[in-house]
């Protein structure tokens, strides 16, 4: 009989994880088997066992990239710095191909040969997971083991954001959306020298925003968010990063961009939203797409980190409270991320 461990594991497209028992995976080529302390829960993996994006999971499948644990057991292959005993995270870019065009040329989370952590390949909701060596995260030395989780996926997500936004110290950029991602955005941009801006549709997560540094708030519910940047900054942000799970917050980036502005996208509710094209031809905007960070993009995130600039909001649970911490992503009642204790 083989070796079982309890994960929470998406088995049909619904609301909700069944916490069970399930086969204790060996590592292959390039692997490690790593048991888990801690697992932040991100929106994403709401998306996942929901099946809301148009490229859906296999089913089965265990969710979480947000996994730091500490390795038990290694497979075959050339693990570089890594040993048993390493302490190790699981990532959304859970590995890449190596020899692809993006791949090649520093752009490997746009690889179509990507195995992606808690999606494609089991992830971080379990007391086991595996890892690739060549793609998982390095835990810094001293982090504390909660706070450090939600590096791994809402921290290098909003950092790399953050730079494609091509906002430069002492200018202004607005984060629009202030969960998990949001939150740590905040502080990234402030460590980054940038003026925050924070905009969401609750007043506490604008008051954590506040503690993070944002120096001015905005109400989306309230105020039209646009008109308010505008007025605030004279003339618009020179950047901002939308991590709003809701479509509506795309539009109004928009409008809340200075005059050659970048917005850069990071929220994934699945859905569109109108473009006035006018607005974007008159005032010269680009918008891109950004999703997770390269290993490099990783390794600077996480030693901002280390460095003691950034310090998630972190809430513990236990693996079997997963599917009451989905219920309040769905509401929006989670202040900064939730993350799962083992
Ligand atoms: P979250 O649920 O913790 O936070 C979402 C926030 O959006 C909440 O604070 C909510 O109040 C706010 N919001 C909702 N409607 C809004 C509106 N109209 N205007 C402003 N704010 C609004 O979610 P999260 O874990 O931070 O993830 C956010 C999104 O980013 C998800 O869609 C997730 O899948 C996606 N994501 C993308 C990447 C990537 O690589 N691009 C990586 C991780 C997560
Ligand atoms: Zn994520
Ligand atoms: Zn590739």
């Amino acid at each position: 009989m083989s070796e079982k461990f309890t994960a929470a594991v998406a088995e049909e497209f619904g609301p909700t994880l069944n916490v069970t028992d399930i086969d204790l995976p060996q590592p292959g080529r390039n692997q490690a088997l790593v048991k888990l302390h801690t697992s932040g829960v991100c929106h994403t993996d709401l998306h996942a066992v929901e099946g809301d994006w148009p490229v859906k999971p296999g089913l089965p499948f265990v969710p979480g990239h947000e996994g730091v644990g500490e390795v038990v057991a290694l497979g075959e292959g050339d693990h570089a710095d890594i040993e048993v005993g390493s302490m190790v995270g699981n990532v959304w870019l859970w590995s890449a191909c190596g020899t692809c065009e993006y791949c090649r040329t520093g752009r490997e989370t746009y690889c179509p040969n990507a195995e992606y952590g808690g999606y494609t390949v089991d992830g971080s909701f379990g007391q086991y997971m595996l890892v690739d060596t060549r793609y998982c995260a390095r835990i810094p030395d001293g982090a504390d083991l909660l706070e450090v989780a939600p590096i791994l996926c809402a921290g290098v997500t909003v950092y790399k954001g953050l730079k494609e936004t091509e906002t430069r110290p002492g200018q202004f950029v607005v984060i629009s959306g202030v969960g998990g991602l949001g939150h740590i955005a905040v502080q990234y941009a402030v460590a980054m020298g940038m003026r925050v801006i924070a905009v969401d549709i609750a007043e506490d997560k604008l008051a954590l925003a506040k503690k993070h540094g944002a120096e001015y708030t905005v109400n989306a519910r309230e105020v039209d968010p646009g008109q308010a940047v505008v007025e605030y900054t004279g003339g618009g942000s020179h950047g901002v990063l939308v991590t709003a799970v809701h479509e509506a917050a795309f539009g109004q980036a928009i409008h809340m961009a200075r005059k050659g502005g970048t917005i850069v996208f990071n929220g994934l509710p699945p859905g569109d939203f109108p473009a006035p094209i006018f607005d974007i031809v008159f005032k010269g905007l680009t918008i891109r797409g950004s999703l997770v960070g390269t290993r490099q993009d990783l390794a600077e995130a996480l030693d901002f980190y280390a460095r003691g600039h950034i310090h998630p909001t972190v809430t513990e649970c236990a693996l079997e409270d997963v599917n009451e911490v989905f219920e309040k992503l769905r509401q929006g009642t989670v202040d900064g991320r939730m993350a799962i204790r083992y």
